[in-house]
């Protein structure tokens, strides 16, 4: 069994990459890929421990673009993964993931002032201590949890911080055609994650996405309820897309979600994924 969609403390994960690694280890998976927001720094801390547990690690990356539709003028929120990127890296790509990081940084100066706005007691000082270089919505949910503002994270997401809450600040946003470019640039192979939280036609998206570069589709995820999973199964098969799967692991961010194993074990990814991932990248 792998998993190929997981976050450590060098975004908004709960691990460390090498506790991430141990508890890959511990459950017998075969390989993690480690995609944290915006940054290959959790990967890179892990590489000796995988290699010293024998778990197969995958570099890759998350990001968080945003698709116009064509038809309408509404723009929707798109997490696109990058999968075997150029190791390393090379500088533009780096340079260009450091501009992403500051545009969550000025997000969260304004967020903090919109919270404040709202007599909520919190400093920007007191949210980077949680959250570090990568601080994102989910220090600031802990933060919230924390001072009695909200029961759990998912509530403060859902009162505070989330899409259309109170003191919802957007980021300045990429085009996810852009996305995809960049991946494609640094020798990625790019990945739709979760399409079952889009909000808007996947079949549309892929229509435009596919001709500018996207290969893959995450059929398998811990979100997608049992009729999802087989839908987009089929529908990366007439789109000619590889099939990837993961659990999308915060750790305590998202309690519910399991490493491997996903929401109350509906996850299980055959090693098998990844060889054909793998084949579909070799390509390129
Ligand atoms: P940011 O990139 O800083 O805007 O934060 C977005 C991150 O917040 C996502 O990648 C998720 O990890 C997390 N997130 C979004 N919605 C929720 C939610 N309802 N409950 C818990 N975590 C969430
Ligand atoms: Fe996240
Ligand atoms: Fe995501
Ligand atoms: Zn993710």
């Amino acid at each position: 069994m792998i998993d190929l969609h997981t976050h450590t403390t060098a975004s908004d994960g709960t691990l460390t990459p090498t506790e991430l690694i141990a508890a890959a280890a511990q459950l017998s998976l075969e390989a993690v890929a480690i995609t944290d927001h915006d940054t290959l720094a959790g990967y890179e801390q892990a590489v000796s421990a995988a290699r010293q547990t024998g778990v197969e690690l995958v570099c890759a990356v998350e990001l968080s673009t945003r698709w116009r539709t064509m038809k309408a003028s509404r723009s929707v929120s798109v997490h696109l993964l990058g999968y075997f990127l150029f190791e390393p890296p090379n500088q533009e790509f780096r340079r260009w993931l450091e501009q992403q990081i500051e545009s969550r940084r000025i997000r969260n100066q304004r967020l903090v002032a919109r919270l404040q706005q709202l007599g909520v007691d919190v400093t920007l000082e007191e949210v980077t201590a949680r959250g570090g270089r990568l601080t994102g919505r989910p220090h600031f949910a802990r933060l919230l949890v924390e001072k009695g503002y909200a029961a759990t994270p998912a509530e403060a997401f859902h009162r505070y911080l989330g899409e259309g809450a109170q003191a919802y600040v957007p980021r300045e946003s990429v085009a996810l055609k852009e996305g995809i470019r960049r991946i494609r640039e640094a020798g990625g192979l790019p990945v739709l994650a979760h399409p079952g939280r889009l909000h808007c036609d996947v079949e549309a998206l892929l229509v435009e996405t596919v001709p500018q570069g996207l290969g893959g589709l995450e059929a398998y995820a811990s979100e997608h309820t049992p009729e999802q999973t087989p839908y987009f199964l089929e529908l990366a098969q007439r789109h000619e897309l590889a099939v990837t799967g993961g659990s999308d692991f915060h750790g305590e961010t998202k309690p519910a979600v399991a490493l491997g194993a996903g929401l109350g074990g509906n996850l299980s990814v055959p090693y098998a994924v990844l060889e054909r991932l793998r084949a579909v990248a070799a390509r390129l």
